[in-house]
């Protein structure tokens, strides 16, 4: 999904994470949500509305109750990053690492990212270096308790693959 925001600038909703995305529950539904959402077993999405900040210009663009989108502009100067994880620079990301052997035209075949604080978005022209590049991060973040999973894939095989946990 893309929202083109009135600065020009597109909002894209196309994967997990997005640091300028986040969930809304209405105060009125808040205890039915929690009570809802406890007896699935799972978060209850009837209850859950979007709100995305475009990345530019720091407008906000909200669900109403009728999930159509409303556009609130913000007073401060640089406030762009309102819906981040609460975590801060301190929240845990993703890594991913991937090898393909057909890429797309003029893409090379290696792609390392992670979107955290201290993540990157890389290419890599052999095997060798996304293996070596995927290993150095995915060491330098574990130790700083900057991963929550991390995953290296070569062609369809799963290389390696390690999930955080707090047990
Ligand atoms: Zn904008």
């Amino acid at each position: 999904m893309k929202i083109g925001c009135v600065c020009g600038v597109a909002i894209v909703d196309q994967t997990d994470y997005l640091p300028h995305k986040a969930h809304l529950v209405a105060d009125q539904d808040w205890e039915d949500f929690a009570e809802s959402s406890q007896t699935l077993g799972r978060i209850d999405q009837t209850f859950v509305r979007h709100c995305y900040q475009c990345v530019s210009c720091g407008r906000l663009y909200v669900d109403d109750h009728n999930r159509k989108l409303v556009r609130f502009i913000p007073e401060a100067e640089g406030a762009r990053q309102t819906l981040g994880s609460i975590k801060g620079t301190l929240w845990k990301a993703p890594l991913i690492g991937a090898w393909t052997s057909d890429p797309p035209a003029g893409k090379p075949s290696g792609a390392l990212f992670c979107a955290g604080t201290n993540g990157v978005a890389e290419q890599y022209d052999t095997w060798e270096e996304l293996e070596q590049a995927y290993f150095e991060l995915f060491n330098r973040l574990k130790g700083m308790g900057l991963l929550r999973s991390a995953l290296l894939r070569k062609g369809g095989a799963q290389i390696h693959f390690w999930l955080h946990s707090d047990r």
